[in-house]
């Protein structure tokens, strides 16, 4: 019987025997460590009639803790060097499949139709390859796909963000677009010393849970993230100043601005940390009647 792949001799066997040699440029740093993979897995909340999507199998440290805990995986893997490793190291879970792609090229919509038709609950679970985060996280929430949610590791000043209350220099665009689509809660601080190679960042691992419907209703999805953006464009600066200079047409508009704050109640000397995600709904609708 093997021992688990995420075993430090394991991983070094696993790594000799393929000669692998890592590309910081994917963001590869492996994790090393069975309990802390449990523990990612514990917080998935996983059944056996569940399915997991991971991205980034690696050499398959975290596929194989998730194949021991659900009914199916699939994995999508960019590097090609890690297909004939993984074809190794996961014969043991049949159940466990890897599709050699982008994950941000690749439709998951239509994988999720194919390959979890008869599941019904679906979870995405990964170690993330950290220069691409939040592109990855934004792909999965935008296309609304019928998840119940995702826990990942990721950086710690990520999670920080994503997880930010108004009012704290943390909070920002990126916390309320992941609050708008889902209820995130930061569930474990994790040390560089469980990767090989250690990476230069702390890192936190994130449970993201789906909303059935979105924290706020607004008439315009994109111009509420527009005007979110645009609220937090310099930091320093009140919301008056950066919807003006950066809302398109925006400076024409000043007085249209002050109108819309009045309307959603918002003094137009306030800054944008400071407004909760309501207030930014309220703003937004306001300043859509004038600026469409
Ligand atoms: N899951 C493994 C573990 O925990 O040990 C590896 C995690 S490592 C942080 C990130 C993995 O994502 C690497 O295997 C890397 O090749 C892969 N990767 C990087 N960019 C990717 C992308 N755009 N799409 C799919 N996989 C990607």
């Amino acid at each position: 019987m093997y021992k688990d792949i995420a075993t430090p001799a394991r991983t070094r066997a696993i790594l000799d025997k393929y000669g692998f040699s890592f590309k910081k440029s994917l963001g590869q740093n492996f994790l090393i460590d069975t309990n802390i993979l449990r523990n990612i897995v514990d917080h998935a909340q996983l059944t056996e009639e569940s399915g997991a999507i991971e991205v980034g199998p690696g050499i398959g440290a975290l596929t194989e803790q998730l194949a021991k805990r659900s009914k199916k995986v699939v994995a999508y893997e960019i590097d090609q060097r890690l297909l004939p490793i993984l074809k190794e190291t996961l014969e043991p879970y049949p159940h466990a499949k890897i599709i050699h792609q982008d994950i941000l090229k690749a439709n998951v919509k239509e994988m999720l139709d194919t390959e979890f038709s008869d599941i019904r609950d679906v979870m995405l679970v990964a170690n993330l390859p950290y220069y691409v985060t939040t592109p990855i996280i934004m792909k999965i929430l935008e296309e609304k796909l019928p998840l119940r949610g995702i826990v990942v590791m990721l950086q710690k000043e990520v999670a920080e963000r994503i997880s930010a209350k108004p009012g704290t220099k943390e909070y920002g665009s990126l916390s309320i677009a992941i609050q708008y689509y889902t209820k995130p809660e930061v569930v474990m601080i994790v040390p560089k010393t469980v990767f090989v190679p250690q990476p230069n960042v702390d890192s936190a691992v994130i449970r993201l849970t789906i909303r059935e419907t979105p924290s706020v209703v607004v008439i315009n999805e994109d111009f509420f993230f527009q005007v979110t953006r645009a609220s937090f464009a310099q930091r320093r600066k009140t919301i008056l100043n950066n919807l003006s200079s950066q809302l398109e047409r925006g400076k024409e508009k000043k007085a249209d601005i002050i109108e819309a704050l009045n309307q959603a109640n918002i003094e137009p000397s306030r800054r944008g940390e400071s407004l909760s995600i309501e207030e930014f709904a309220k703003l937004s609708d306001a300043l859509y009647e004038k600026f469409s």
